[in-house]
Formats: C-alpha cells, structure tokens, sequence
C-alpha cells in the first residue's frame, strides 16, 4: 500500500506576511486530530523557505552530524521549485542542492513543464538536477507531461515515455526507488481543465507499467501523483484511480481551505 502524497507548488506566489498566514492556516486545520494520513510537501519560492520553516515551527527536516535525517517538528515537508545541477561556483541566480537541504528541504521539483518551456531545460537537464538533487538526500518530484498538441496528434505515450526513459538509461531503475513522478499534462496546468480520471489514471498506469519492465517492486513501491487544475472538488474521484498516489497542486496550494481539503482527500484511501 503506497501513502500517498499532496504537493503544494505555490509557483512564483507569496511573500512572508502570505507564508505565515497560509501555513498557520493550514496548520490549524491539518494539525492534531485532524492530520492527514498522506504525505505534505509544499513547494514555496526560494526565498520564502526560511519564512516557511519557521512558521512549520523550526527544522522540518535536518541531519545531525553524522549526516542522518532528523525528522521536524512538523508534518508538513518542504520542497523547492527547481534546483542547480552544479555544486558550488560561477552560476549566477541558481541554488546548488546542498543551500535547499540546509534551507530544510527535503523535496525538490524537477523538470516542471515552466522550466522545461519557459527556460529551455532539456531531458538531460533534467536528468542532471534529479541526479544532483539525489546526492544531497533531496527527494526529486519529476514532472512529466504532454502538450496538447501531443495529445490530439497521439503521442503522449512516446513524450513520457521519453522523459522517463532520459533518466533510467541514464541514472537507472533504482533511482526512482528514492522519487517521485508527476504526472501533469501541460494542458491541464493552470487552464481549470482536468484530465479524467480515467485518462489520468491511463497515463500512470502505464508510466508504472515501464518502470516495472525494469524493476517490478520499483514500480509498486513508486508515488505517481497527478497534477493539473486538481481542486477540493475533483481530488478525492482523481485519487481514488489504482495508480494515482496523490497530486502536484498548483494554484490551488495557495487557498489554505482548498489545499486542506485536497490533503484531506488524499487520506484515508
Ligand atoms: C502545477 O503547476 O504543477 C499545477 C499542477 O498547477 P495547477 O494546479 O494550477 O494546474
């Protein structure tokens, strides 16, 4: 049984009064008894990540000395928008994975269809921030997804299917053992048009399908989360498809009553 996981990307939203007041919100509600059985990530912009740990009420995830993971006082995990392939050095603007794991991430996402459209990143680049992200214990979210354009000529099996075969010919099977996959059809991105749960559930099934052609207890043990115009009222039908293990929720991450409600429709199935 895989726990699923509600992943907030607030996108280039936010400043530090926001950050304060949503997560004290979300806290309220999702705190104490009322705590979902699913995984929390939210995704806040770079900057707000300090703001965001402190209002989480401290580290949300360190290591100690020796290196090891020390859960946070709080149940909602922090994740970053996009991270550096490179280490340390001459990059202006860019934040290596080491700076995100001691901001207190413990998630980070990659290749968001933004990045991959507005900024020219490749599948190798993606490749490379996963395999980045991984050596500094950061937990990728790699998005994946057709355009619409894609899906009417029918070939949104042969565009995942590329995006996903980058990383395994690269990093191999094993590296979605510690990932997460996000499913999210460009076209469904911010338009309030959804993908079916039933041409959802398709796409992941056979996302996992190609994974367990390499390594079937990776692809049982795998997270697929879908994402794309999720709400309060579309979350729980979506989540309740075999093979979607939650969702990457955009704008509706930033409404704290509406991302409750998502996270509460991701517990309990
Ligand atoms: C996203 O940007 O990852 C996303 C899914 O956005 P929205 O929920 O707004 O469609």
């Amino acid at each position: 049984m895989r726990t699923k996981v509600v992943a907030g990307n607030w996108k280039m939203n936010g400043d530090q009064a926001f950050t304060r007041s949503l997560l004290t919100s979300l806290l309220d509600q999702l705190g104490g008894d009322g705590r979902p059985s699913c995984e929390v990530i939210i995704c806040p912009p770079a900057i707000l990540l300090t703001t965001a740990r402190e209002a989480l009420g401290g580290s949300t995830q360190g290591s100690n000395a020796l290196g090891d993971r020390v859960p946070g006082s709080s149940f909602i995990q922090l994740g970053a928008q996009t991270v550096s392939e490179h280490e340390v050095g001459a990059f202006t603007g860019e934040l290596a994975p080491s700076m995100l794991a001691d901001a207190g991430c413990s998630h980070v996402i990659v290749g968001h269809s933004e990045r991959r459209t507005l900024y020219g990143e490749a599948d190798r680049h993606v490749v490379a921030k996963f395999k980045a992200a991984q050596a500094h214990d950061l937990t990728p979210i790699l998005c994946v997804g057709e355009t619409l354009q894609e899906r009417q000529s029918g070939t949104t099996q042969v565009v995942i299917e590329r995006q996903i075969r980058a990383l395994l010919n690269e990093l191999g099977v094993a590296a979605l053992s510690s990932a997460i996959i996000a499913y999210e059809p460009v076209w469904a991105i911010g338009t309030g048009e959804t993908a079916t749960p039933a041409q959802a559930q398709e796409v992941h099934a056979r996302i996992r399908q190609l994974v367990a052609s390499r390594d079937m207890a990776v692809a049982s043990g795998l997270r697929i989360l879908y994402g794309g115009s999720v709400k309060a009222d579309n979350a729980a039908e979506l989540f309740s498809a075999p093979d979607i293990d939650g969702g990457l929720i955009g704008g509706a991450s930033l409404k704290a009553d509406e991302f409750a409600a998502i996270c509460r429709a991701g517990s309990n199935r």
